[in-house]
């Protein structure tokens, strides 16, 4: 297969799997500006100025240590005249497309991490380009947005794909990553970052290099160059950001020793200037840098704390050991304990469903997903009839009984991706995700009859209750949505079946969005 055939394939395999989220308005805008032969630098300048806040990141970016001007700029045309368009033009489309991007919440993904990681690739590459000599105005824009397809891939597939990073050393395994990606969708985050940017009208020296950030030795000639710089910018970001320092701080001075000719000396000074740097840097994004410091600072305060101790070599070793293994064991405790806490969080203690705060957190995280990527979503609202009645009739423990019963029964009846939840005393809510209209009803109706087939024994008494439901479905082309809303409707729904005699189903459309 050519090259541009097995491109081509790929792009398929993506967009069938994956609604690549539209770009940022204000970024068509620059885009389009920068395009257009006719419009002028005052075209770009106005529409920055119409964005103060937008203005101040420029002009404190264009007065950073990056690009050490000799005199503060204090406004935008000068520092276009200085800086140039294009610079201009990346630093406005890095800020643009990180804010619409950013504010995203599940608890499955670390986004903030996900940002700051990203600054500091920016940032590294940004100065690794000095270094290689190579001119590139596009470098920092392309390496902020160079690991995009994870973000995508982490929003649209969910708990699914935080398991394959989590497989991979939360991703700063790039080979364990690219092939589990692969196997599991037929493309890598590497080829989405690619799709999405190109797809967004990105010219091609952003988006090409993207698609071989982590095998840049695989990139066509004219884009090979950009790409090493790009894979060395994510090992110096994986530094600073990572799990594993002191092998890839070995790994860097090879690469930079083989591609660039840098001394050790050399080295350590770029990986300090990267922090340096990427702390001012990520407070423009608005992010908490939050412990992050110089890797020369790192060493010293660990040699500060060598000297303190004052042991023989042969001593300290066996300390070493010795604490390594205190540390793993704490560490496998740890983990044990922040699952139980994590279940006590977000579980029912009688059910052991998903809990009503819980259920708000994942629901709100849906309705944005199926907004934004153009999915299905559907949501079931359930209630026991009459539930008083058995209460009254054999007791508050009696009916607890029924409720674990139930809640037994349901887990097993619903499909993996979907999320059932404890939402009040004997009130349930289904998130259906990627579900239309049909596949809730057939789910209701299952739920409906697997409830009339329990019989729970409690002393001499069997106990068998119903249930009333009621459906909200959300289609794409419903246009807005939100997650009050989908709750409103489905509670309406849910009267509705109570008023028509219990026991059954009803289904209304999503109404009309507030907004
Ligand atoms: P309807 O068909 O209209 O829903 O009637 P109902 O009796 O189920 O509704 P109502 O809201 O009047 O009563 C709900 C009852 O559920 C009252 C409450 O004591 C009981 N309940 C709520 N939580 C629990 C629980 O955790 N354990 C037990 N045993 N009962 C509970
Ligand atoms: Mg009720
Ligand atoms: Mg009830």
């Amino acid at each position: 297969m050519t090259q541009e055939k097995s491109n081509e394939k790929i792009q398929q395999l993506i967009q069938k799997q994956i609604n690549l989220p539209s770009p940022p308005a204000i970024a068509v805008q620059i885009l389009n500006t920068v395009q257009d032969e006719d419009s002028s630098l005052t075209d770009l300048e106005k529409i920055i100025s119409a964005d103060p806040a937008l203005t101040g990141k420029m002009l404190h970016i264009a007065n950073s240590a990056f690009y050490s001007l000799p005199n503060k700029v204090t406004n935008i045309t000068r520092a276009m005249s200085i800086l140039g368009t294009n610079v201009i033009k990346n630093i406005a489309l890095s800020f643009v497309i990180a804010k619409d991007l950013k504010g995203i919440y599940a608890s499955y993904f670390d986004f903030e991490l996900f940002w700051r990681r990203s600054v500091t690739t920016a940032v590294a590459a940004e100065l690794v380009k000095n270094i290689a000599a190579i001119s590139d105005d596009d470098i920092f824009v392309t390496a902020l947005l160079q690991n995009l397809g994870i973000l995508i891939l982490a929003l649209s597939k969910g708990q699914e794909y935080s398991h394959i990073l989590e497989t991979c050393q939360m991703g700063d395994d790039a080979a364990c990553l690219i092939k589990s990606e692969r196997e599991k969708y037929q493309f890598d985050h590497q080829q989405l970052s690619f799709s999405l940017t190109h797809s967004w009208g990105l010219p091609q020296s952003i988006s090409e290099p993207m698609r071989y950030h982590r095998e840049p030795e695989k990139a066509p000639e004219e884009f090979r160059q950009t790409a090493r710089v790009l894979s060395i910018a994510n090992l110096l970001s994986t530094i600073y950001h990572g799990t594993e320092t002191t092998d890839n701080v070995l790994l860097l001075q090879n690469k930079m020793k083989e591609f660039f000719d840098l001394d050790t000396h050399q080295t350590q000074t770029l990986l300090d200037d990267v922090a340096e740097q990427s702390i001012d840097i990520q407070k423009t994004f608005d992010l908490d840098p939050g412990q992050m410091k110089p890797y020369s600072q790192m060493l010293q305060e660990a040699n500060e704390e060598l000297g303190r101790l004052n042991f023989s070599y042969e001593q300290l070793v066996m300390a070493l050991k010795e604490s390594q293994e205190k540390s793993e064991k704490f560490a496998k405790e740890l983990q044990t304990a922040n699952k139980q806490l994590e279940d006590l969080a977000f579980r029912d203690g009688l059910t052991n469903l998903y809990n009503h705060r819980y259920f708000q957190e994942i629901l709100e995280t849906e309705t944005a997903r199926a907004h934004r990527y153009k999915k299905d979503l559907c949501l079931i609202f359930f209630d026991i009839d009459f539930f008083k009645k058995v209460n009254d009739s054999y007791g508050h423990p009696a009916g607890d009984q029924v409720l674990i019963a139930l809640a037994k029964q349901l887990k097993v009846a619903i499909r993996p991706s979907d999320i059932i939840a404890r939402y009040g005393g004997e009130e349930f809510m289904v998130i259906l995700p990627e579900t239309n209209e049909s596949g809730m009803a057939v789910l209701a109706e299952r739920l409906r009859r697997a409830v009339m087939g329990i019989t729970t024994e409690f002393n001499e008494f069997k106990i068998n209750v119903t249930i009333s439901s009621g459906g909200v479905y959300f289609s794409p082309d419903h246009g807005g949505i939100t997650k009050q809303n989908l709750i409103d409707t489905a509670d309406r729904a849910l009267y509705m079946s109570k008023k028509n005699g219990r026991n059954r189903f009803t289904i209304l459309p999503l109404s009309p969005n507030p907004e």
